[in-house]
């Protein structure tokens, strides 16, 4: 039996009512959240966060009274986000929510900063949340898309979670699943999620979570997902440069880069110190309103690496990745 609740019982794991609420979450208590769970009992390790939608397109209330009671698998997640982004928290210990996964079907495993999550065990050891939409092409209101990665970041910040590593969407640890799919800021213009609707581009939602972690003001709806397109772009453009030759870049950076994007983690080549900087609190947390300050810490804590050779670069790379960190070349 787990033995990690949520209520504020088991040491060094704040109530999450509490946690949201002082972010500036809207967190209803539905009645009985305390005590209940799945047959497991508390969570046995909290290694991640998991997202979901409902696909479902019905009242809170209808969705609440699947979710808690009328479902086999009672309770579905830890909690639902209605569309208003009010989120209604139905279980403080582990729920049945992510099913079997991480490993045992196409989809990878999953190496969290706590350690690689047991394969099909995400019920045990994530926080589900439950997203209200219907899956196939509804748009996600803007209240509700905030809240999302508010919630997220307060979630890290309280339990001891890193972005990137920590958090995935149901689609990424199965491939039985799509969700969340639908129009939102998390888009990338993608046509893979059910009914050939959006299926979220988890490093941008990841990257708005990484942001809002590191402090600073909270950014404008849009400035993540524009920070973030810059890294896709980039990758895009070097995987361009690869098929045709690496004729305008030095070897050493290509290797470097290939290297990491075989390795599933996040890079970008930085073209001047402005953009450098962006990334890395964007990507990494790291707070400061000078740029150089900002690189300055990355470099410190090894998780960039610039005008070093191949050899040094991956070196700086591997530490780095080793450390759950991600990395960055330029
Ligand atoms: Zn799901």
């Amino acid at each position: 039996m787990g033995s990690i609740w949520l209520d504020g019982r088991t040491a060094g794991y704040p109530n999450v009512a509490t946690v949201l609420r002082n972010a500036g979450v809207n967190v209803q208590e539905y009645a009985g959240w305390q005590t209940r769970s799945r047959s497991s009992g508390g969570m046995n390790q909290f290694m991640g966060i998991l997202a979901h939608h409902t696909a479902s397109n019905t009242t809170p209330q209808n969705d609440l009274s699947y979710m808690v009671n009328g479902s086999p698998d009672a309770p579905v997640s830890n909690g639902l986000l209605d569309r208003d982004g009010v989120f209604w928290l139905i279980a403080g210990g582990a729920s049945n929510h992510g099913g079997k996964g991480g490993g045992s079907d196409s989809r990878p495993p999953w190496d969290t900063s706590k350690g690689r999550m047991p394969v099909d065990a995400s019920n045990s050891n994530t926080f589900g949340i439950e997203c209200a939409n219907n899956g196939v092409g509804q748009a996600y209101p803007e209240p509700q898309q905030n809240a999302y990665t508010k919630m997220c970041a307060a979630l890290s910040s309280a339990y001891g979670l890193r972005m990137p590593s920590d958090l995935r969407s149901h689609w990424e640890w199965t491939d039985r699943k799509c969700d969340p799919t639908g129009p939102s800021r998390f888009c990338d213009g993608n046509r893979n999620g059910c009914n050939g609707a959006c299926r979220w581009n988890m490093d941008i939602f990841r990257a708005e979570v990484a942001s809002i972690m590191g402090g600073g003001p909270p950014p404008t709806p849009g400035r993540a997902k524009e920070d973030a397109v810059i890294i896709w772009q980039d990758i895009r453009y070097l995987n361009a440069f690869n098929m045709n030759g690496p004729t305008h870049m030095d070897g050493y950076l290509m290797g470097a880069l290939q290297f990491l994007k075989a390795e599933g983690h996040h890079y970008a080549k930085g073209y001047h110190d402005q953009t450098l900087a962006g990334l890395c609190r964007l990507v990494f947390g790291i707070t400061g309103a000078n740029d150089q300050d900002v690189i300055a810490k990355a470099e410190a804590a090894g998780m960039l690496a610039r005008n070093g050779n191949y050899d040094n670069d991956l070196a700086a790379i591997n530490k780095s990745n080793a450390a759950g960190k991600g990395g960055l070349v330029w």
